[in-house]
């Protein structure tokens, strides 16, 4: 198990079936748990059985990333577990591996969805109606006819839900995949923050739909999943400019740097994730609520896909991770 900086852990798959992780829902987060409230409900008898009933009924919050170990895949590229449905691999074998991951995670497959990502800052709103889309139904499928429509085509990032058996999925290869859950309103929300999501805002906008469904930003929580580091990603200036534009300079000072001890020193290098932390800070939500996973894709390329560590060892070959929350009954 790991700890990282906030004192949140990350169980490895050795706890688990496979070679999975999941994050562990911080302190807070149990305390809301199904369990916990359900005990300290017995122990208040002149609680009315009416409510003890509707705690008991409430909905089991569960997120986890993966790693590239545990799966079907077989190509050299891909490692054992891949993600992605345009990295060389027979589909029937990547939809396998999101069989086995949702078996580690305890959660049925069938509750599961992707999002049709292309950089964008654009979040949906789903429900159960949506299960499948981007797995065993298409996205024109299941977005015709709904106001989103238009993404089946020009794609979405982020996807939000108040409603349990709904299982959020987005892929990364050293880009940022975020998992949000409120469990005091029973809201859950996720999102893949690339470059241009991220200055796109894709973070503070998932945050905005959730409160749209009734979640507050102070009663969400936000794991930010395994990406690449600031030491791994070096950006050329014209990446900084838009930053600096987008972000102001307050941002841009704590999540850009250049070293000596750098391959290229006068190369920027841009740390993604302290930036989605700081760009969730300002959207309100609390420090604390806030796990950083520490862990960079491209230092560890054994363990996770990496975009950039591919680009420079494998001619760019390579498979996609992911990250899942869901709520169930
Ligand atoms: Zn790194």
């Amino acid at each position: 198990m790991l700890k990282n900086e906030n004192g949140s852990a990350v169980w490895f798959s050795s706890e688990l079936s496979g070679d999975f992780h999941r994050t562990v829902t911080s302190p807070q987060v149990v305390k809301n748990s199904v369990e916990n409230l359900a005990v300290s409900c017995e122990e208040l008898p002149q609680q009315p059985p009416e409510s003890c009933e509707k705690v008991k009924n409430l909905p089991r919050i569960v997120s986890g990333f993966a790693t590239r170990h545990g799966g079907v895949s077989t190509l050299a590229h891909l490692s054992d577990l891949n993600f992605g449905f345009s990295v060389g691999e027979e589909r029937a074998t990547t939809l396998e591996n999101y069989r086995r991951f949702s078996a580690a995670l305890e959660i049925p497959y069938s509750a599961m969805l992707c999002a049709n990502q292309t950089h964008t800052a654009r979040v949906l709103t789903v429900d159960r109606t949506y299960c499948g889309m981007g797995l065993d139904r298409t996205f024109a499928e299941v977005l015709s006819g709904t106001a989103d429509a238009d993404a089946a085509e020009s794609g979405f990032d982020g996807f939000v839900t108040r409603e349990s058996g709904v299982a959020l999925v987005v892929r990364a290869a050293d880009c940022v995949p975020i998992l949000f859950w409120d469990p005091t309103n029973h809201v859950i929300g996720a999102c893949h923050a690339g470059w241009r999501g991220t200055v796109g805002g894709i973070a503070a906008e998932t945050v905005r739909k959730m409160c749209a469904l009734g979640a507050a930003p102070e009663t969400i929580f936000a794991a930010i999943g395994p990406a690449v580091c600031l030491d791994c990603y070096e950006v050329d200036d014209a990446f900084y400019e838009t930053f600096s534009a987008a972000l102001g300079t307050a941002v841009c000072e704590k999540i850009f740097a250049k070293s000596p001890a750098y391959e290229n020193r006068d190369k920027w290098h841009c740390d993604l994730r302290l930036c989605n932390a700081l760009l969730l800070e300002a959207a309100g939500l609390l420090p604390g609520h806030i796990d950083n996973s520490a862990l960079c894709t491209c230092c560890h390329p054994e363990m996770f896909h990496s975009h950039r560590y591919a680009v420079k060892y494998h001619g760019g070959k390579r498979g996609l991770g992911c990250g899942c929350v869901a709520m169930m009954e």
